[in-house]
């Protein structure tokens, strides 16, 4: 790769559509990053500086950039082979890695769907729910229940589940008809009530209740409380309607445990996982569900599951999502984000300090604030974003929450550095603001 900084910039300008970015602005006035490489917690850029990467480049790199473990692996496995379908034909790394995210999956959750992303992985747990009613007895249980401030996912499956207005305009109600409860209100007894009324109200239509547990990553890192997450479980297993956990975010140890769902005690019916799943190296994601599901699936050639990916089960991705476990395990990755995840809690109750900042929040490896009313299209947390990349920090905002979400192994000066430049870009874009 050879092509100087401004010709990238200009083919990326003449051709690229950019996610989640207003384009019209983004041509005029967004210089935009130029990654040449990446190593543990930094991204460097065509000019040689180095940045911070703050959000673990989209919550995926949890063990960092350039792990050579993962590496080795995925150089090995691309030696071997890189791709076969799945249908008829299984591997190594697609069996060893099912049966050990069944080892280390919350409850009986043996069986495990492969596909590309986390949007997938839902789409891949909302279809088997569906499925699982119309060929077990109740075909009107077609209908799902998420939670205000939702975010699952962008294919159509999944989008309908989304709770966050912007990303949902001129789409909404297009496929799977969706109701919806607060994820809070005083006390959070608003939301367990209507949870609530609404699995009982709805018991014959509901396919399956989702959730992203404890914390909406999208949403602005909302944190809620475990106990509507156990809330959750009670009532779906008394109605006997599926719960579906979204750990694409929460899972491999972002909140602390490995799961998020350790924290409510809840064992789910379907498990999605993806993001940190190979550590950031290659897209893949799975759906992990219970016998009982699985078994619904049997008999009849017709009742099988007619679902699937091209990439499903693909060897590179199974390769290095193997290794990742392994890693967190020699490594003891939980244990040593401890201090790390206490010194973001820390910093984080400090910033509320800060002039502008009206609330903060933390909990594992996740440290956030918001710079006034919670919105996607708030400008504030941008004007930090252009701070923080003046200060060596790649902090991407979630409309005017500032966040960070570190790799779990980020190096303690490193996390130092990062926790400064939020506080120092924060403060100077009040600075910036108060001045006419
Ligand atoms: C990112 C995310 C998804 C979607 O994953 P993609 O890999 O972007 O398709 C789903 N659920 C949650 C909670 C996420 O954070």
């Amino acid at each position: 790769m050879t092509l100087p900084r401004e010709r990238i910039v200009e083919l990326d300008k003449r051709h690229v559509w950019h996610p989640y970015t207003p384009m019209g602005r983004y041509l005029e006035a967004t210089d935009p990053l130029v990654v040449t490489s990446a190593s543990g917690a930094r991204l460097f850029d065509a000019n040689g500086r180095s940045y911070l990467d703050g959000n673990a480049s989209w919550w995926c790199a949890a063990l960092g950039h350039g792990h050579p473990r993962l590496l080795a692996a995925l150089r090995d496995q691309a030696e071997r082979f890189a791709h076969v379908a799945l249908a008829g034909i299984t591997h190594e790394p697609a069996a060893r890695l099912a049966a050990e995210l069944a080892s280390v999956a919350p409850g009986g959750l043996e069986h495990v769907f492969f596909s590309d992303d986390g949007s997938t992985a839902i789409e891949t747990a909302l279809k088997l729910a569906a499925r699982y009613w119309a060929q077990n007895g109740r075909p009107g249980r077609r209908r799902f229940l998420a939670l205000d401030g939702a975010f699952h996912g962008e294919t159509m499956g999944a989008a309908m589940l989304g709770g966050i207005e912007v990303f949902r305009h001129g789409v909404a109600g297009l496929v799977v008809d969706c109701l919806r409860v607060p994820a809070r209100g005083s006390g959070h007894e608003e939301a367990f009530v209507a949870l609530g009324d609404a699995i009982a109200r709805h018991e014959d239509e509901l396919a399956a209740v989702v959730l992203e547990p404890v914390v909406q990553g999208a949403a602005g890192m909302r944190v809620y409380d475990p106990e509507l997450v156990a809330r959750a479980r009670e009532l779906t297993t008394k109605h006997d309607v599926f719960l579906i956990l979204d750990e694409v975010f929460t899972g491999y140890g972002r909140t602390g445990p490995f799961w998020a769902a350790e924290h409510a005690g809840v064992e789910p019916d379907l498990l999605c996982l993806g993001k940190a799943f190979t550590g950031g190296l290659l897209p893949m994601a799975a759906t992990l569900a219970t016998r009982r599901l699985f078994e619904g699936f049997l008999g009849e050639p017709s009742r099988a599951f007619f679902h699937g990916h091209t990439f499903a089960g693909n060897p590179l991705g199974a390769r290095v999502a193997l290794e990742v476990l392994a890693v967190f395990r020699d490594e003891r990755i939980l244990e040593q984000a401890r201090p790390k995840a206490a010194r973001i809690a820390r910093a984080f109750a400090e910033f509320s300090e800060l002039p502008g900042v009206t609330a903060t929040r933390s909990l594992g490896m996740i440290g956030a604030l918001d710079l006034g009313e919670p919105g996607y299209l708030n400008e504030r947390g941008r004007r930090v974003y252009d701070e923080a990349l003046r200060r060596g920090a790649y902090l991407r905002p979630l409309g005017n929450t500032v966040y960070v979400t570190p790799p779990l192994n980020v190096p303690d000066a490193d996390l130092e550095e990062l926790l400064g430049v939020v506080g120092e870009s924060v403060q100077a874009t009040r600075a910036h603001l108060t001045t006419p």
